[in-house]
């Protein structure tokens, strides 16, 4: 008692605890009885009762403050009920899929923007005849993820359909990345995202590996380089072009008119037209700004754009012209039209889908000038937008690639299902009396944002338990996705054994669900009052991770009754 009493008079105790939470365990509950059992910390840790210092100043803070602001157990509670009642009100998908079940579809996550509707390309396919797709559609901006090395991972989503906020957590099979992932415009970078996603090890199209290499043009274009050394200015006619890392090398005057492209940018973004040496050396301040790299080719005086792309094994040749005269085809309008596959584009494309390890889909462009003369300019990777009236075509043709794909990577044995990742109108504030489904977003979702996270849950996941979403939509990790071709059977999942050490999320779900047979265990120590509030916490409550969605509302009831309870206990320390 002594102890707790010095300890909640530290100052930096205190000042490191979460706010309201001095508040709710000093104020004392009217009309309720101390109860019996208050030894929370062990007689043998208590200090000499001389050098404790009197709780009274606390008390007398407490008193005044606790009238005042919100009460951190109450807001639990509250938001244990809230939850309760809301699933009740059919706000909080419940799940009916147990854990153990057979998963009988494969999940993909497509990037893309929202008015391709990729739900519909994959409508009726199934991976290894048997297993439905379910698609997840979302752009790079709406997902976060979290990947553990154990092979577990959870992708979270948050997105507006039907102008309804949708949170989703899951655990995709498969990726379909159809967006860039990284430009120097603002706010478009997402490499962490690839990097996460390869983390995860989970397959995609094109590979991880590939976008990661695609984030730097020149990068690129040095693959290019080493083709047109193989194959020859003939067979391979890659445009002059000269790299700078920085503002610094660019002295050396070039030919006029030049085009300087800088950084890494897409749809035109950073590339300019100079005409003089004097228009070069503003460019140049102005790359100096930029602190990157810029590269630079000679202008070609063109008639027309021509892109040779490979879907799968699907070829298509088509020539861009320019309506509004922009030099730039793809900037203002243009004239698109297919044009007859040569062997002479087959050999480019072809060439180029082996960079990076392999490309599934990818796009060679070129500038044909009025002299008559082929110019290779860049690759496109996956993200190559589809073109013209061919769209809807080439969009099928990359599902069945992806389909393909799934089926060469992914399991035939069906994956013990986590809890299906609920869906929630996810209340901007975190509480759910707060749901209004019209609300915009204010921001990213949270990194490990799952639905409905009171904030003592959020510290939990911080000490590397998974926020209640994430456990919910995660298999047992004892199978983490394969990352290449699937002609190795699979391992059928094996029950989790008690005496094995469990994953870091998973083992911790479990002891803390209580779901799992446990060896007989010494019994658990009081948590102490030094450690972490939250870890008390988490002891205290026994919130188990994949419980949060699933229980009932007894058994919230339950955990509220234990707060209750709690509260009583720590009120009864200074009462006395
Ligand atoms: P992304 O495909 O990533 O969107 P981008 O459009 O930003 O690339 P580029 O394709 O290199 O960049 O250039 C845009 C357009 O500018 C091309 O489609 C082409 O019409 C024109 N262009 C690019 N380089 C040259 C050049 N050296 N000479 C003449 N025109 C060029």
């Amino acid at each position: 008692m002594n102890f707790l009493r010095r300890r909640l008079s530290d100052s930096s105790f205190i000042a490191n605890l979460p706010n309201g939470y001095m508040t709710d365990l000093q104020r004392p509950e009217p009309q309720q009885p101390p109860p019996a059992a208050v030894s929370a910390t062990p007689a043998q840790h208590a200090p000499p009762a001389a050098a404790a210092p009197s709780p009274a100043p606390e008390r007398r803070q407490s008193s005044q403050s606790a009238s005042a602001g919100s009460s951190f157990f109450s807001s639990i509670s509250n938001a244990v009920k809230q939850t309760a009642a809301a699933a009740s009100a059919g706000l909080v998908e419940q799940t009916s899929v147990a854990t153990g079940q057979a998963k009988k579809f494969k999940q993909l996550l497509v990037i893309d923007e929202q008015h391709v509707d990729w739900s519909k390309c994959f409508r009726g396919k199934k991976v290894h005849g048997e297993f439905d797709i379910r698609v997840e559609q979302a752009e790079f901006s709406e997902i976060n993820l979290v990947a553990h090395a154990d092979g577990t991972y959870a992708v979270d989503m948050q997105v507006f359909r039907n102008n309804v906020k949708v949170v989703r957590s899951f655990r995709p099979d498969f990726v379909l990345i159809r967006q860039h992932s990284y430009s120097m415009a603002e706010n478009e970078d997402f490499r962490n995202l690839i990097i996460g996603m390869q983390y995860a090890g989970i397959p995609s199209v094109n590979s991880l590996e590939s976008i990661y290499n695609f984030c730097d043009k020149p990068w690129v274009f040095a693959q290019l380089v080493f083709t047109y050394k193989i194959l020859g200015p003939e067979k391979f006619p890659l445009i002059e072009q000269t790299f700078y890392p920085d503002h610094r090398e660019m002295l050396t005057m070039p030919t006029f008119p030049v085009v300087v492209k800088i950084g890494h940018a897409h749809a035109g973004m950073g590339k300019v037209k100079i005409e003089n040496h004097y228009d070069f050396q503003d460019i140049v301040s102005v790359v100096a700004l930029t602190q990157t790299y810029a590269t630079t080719e000679p202008f070609i005086d063109s008639k027309y754009d021509i892109r040779i792309q490979k879907i799968g094994s699907n070829y298509k040749a088509y020539m861009r012209t320019s309506i509004s005269g922009n030099w730039k085809t793809n900037t203002g309008s243009a004239m698109l039209e297919q044009i007859a596959m040569s062997d002479r584009y087959k050999l480019w494309v072809d060439t180029c889908s082996e960079m990076f390890g392999g490309l599934d889909i990818c796009a060679v462009k070129a500038v044909h000038g009025k002299d008559g003369k082929d110019y290779i300019i860049e690759v496109m990777d996956c993200t190559m937008p589809v073109l013209g009236e061919h769209q809807v075509e080439d969009r099928q043709l990359i599902a069945d690639l992806v389909v393909s794909r799934m089926n060469q990577t992914l399991s035939k044995t069906p994956v013990p299902s986590p809890l299906r990742p609920p869906a929630t109108q996810q209340p901007q504030s975190g509480a759910l009396k707060d749901v209004e489904p019209n609300k915009m977003p204010s921001q990213r979702p949270p990194p490990q944002g799952g639905p409905v996270q009171p904030q003592e849950m959020q510290s939990q996941s911080q000490e590397g338990l998974q926020p209640q979403s994430m456990l919910s939509s995660q298999p047992p990790a004892q199978e983490p996705l394969p990352r290449q071709s699937m002609s190795k059977p699979q391992k059928p999942p094996k029950p989790p054994a008690p005496t094995t050490r469990q994953p870091r999320s998973q083992g911790r779900a479990m002891s803390s669900a209580g779901t799992l047979p446990q060896p007989a265990e010494p019994p658990k120590p009081q948590p102490h009052p030094q450690l972490n509030k939250s870890q008390s916490l988490t002891n205290a409550f026994s919130f188990g991770e994949s419980s949060f969605f699933r229980s009932s509302v007894n058994e919230e009831e339950g955990k509220a009754e234990t707060i209750r309870n709690l509260r009583k206990s720590f009120a009864s320390l200074f009462s006395d």
